[in-house]
């Protein structure tokens, strides 16, 4: 993990309160330490006063620590498109990331793998880094099918925007079996996937494969935070429901911040 700085993202989901926003983006703002990049991604309307609230608390000279991101995006630019937030207004409210792709979009509302390549790709037009979650499901893991989902998974996207394009990207590994079950994968489990995904980019450019940030995604939480973010391709983590505990988020950054 030292080639890379490690990252930890905060996926809030649909769940919190204006009040409760304010008070967890208060206590990140307090971060001093940068040797791992923080990010929160709040529900949309709490991003404005989040945006505001880092600004405010001037957590270093040139700007701010903690980094915002949001949750999802529309694949189109702008139009008529109701109830969806374009790339571009998401960056006018201080979002430097996106999430792309999360399992629980693919799998509640629809989303495809061709219309999270069309998201990643107006993501990354319109100045925003996605975060591209892949993941198999159980039954999936359980036929040793795994690796042949990823695949699909990441080849959707790379056959929209080409390999290249994933040196403005991270990518997320979810497990779909451990996001929000308490269940993560081991660590072992964890650095297979990994360091799959990198060779696979590899293969193609070793300078991407070898810069990509790739994050595990799946009931992380500070008692087993040490162990996945000490494997090799583990770069950090991307945090559900612990993401909404302060002291517990800080702990996993810390830890994430001390990874060798
Ligand atoms: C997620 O939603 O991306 C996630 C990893 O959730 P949890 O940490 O709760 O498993």
């Amino acid at each position: 993990m030292a080639l890379r700085r490690p990252m930890v993202a905060g996926n809030w989901k649909m769940n919190g309160s204006r009040q409760l926003a304010d008070e967890l983006v208060k206590k990140f703002a307090k971060l001093k330490d940068d040797s791992a990049e923080v990010l929160i991604c709040p529900p949309t309307v709490f991003l404005e006063s989040a945006s505001r609230l880092l600004d405010e608390s001037k957590q270093s000279l040139d700007g701010r620590l903690v980094r915002l991101g949001a949750q999802n995006v529309s694949h189109h630019e702008y139009g008529a498109y109701t109830g969806e937030v374009s790339a571009s207004m998401l960056r006018e409210f201080g979002c430097k990331y996106v999430i792309i792709g999360h399992s629980e979009r693919r799998r509640m509302y629809g989303e495809t793998s061709d219309i999270v390549a069309d998201k990643f790709a107006t993501a990354q037009k319109m100045g925003l880094t996605p975060i591209l979650c892949v993941g198999e499901s159980l039954a999936a893991r359980e036929a040793s099918r795994t690796f042949e989902v990823i695949s699909g998974e990441l080849d959707a996207v790379i056959e929209k925007v080409g390999t290249l394009a994933f040196d403005n990207a991270i990518i997320a590994y979810e497990p779909l079996w451990a996001v929000g079950t308490g269940k993560s994968a081991t660590p072992e489990q964890a650095q297979e996937v990994h360091a799959f995904i990198r060779q696979r980019l590899s293969d193609v450019s070793p300078f991407i494969g070898e810069k990509i940030r790739i994050l595990y995604g799946g009931s992380v939480k500070p008692s087993n935070a040490a162990d996945l973010f000490s494997q090799p391709d583990v770069d950090g983590g991307l945090i559900g429901g612990v993401s909404l505990n302060a002291s517990e988020f800080l702990a996993v950054c810390s830890i994430a911040m001390n990874a060798e």
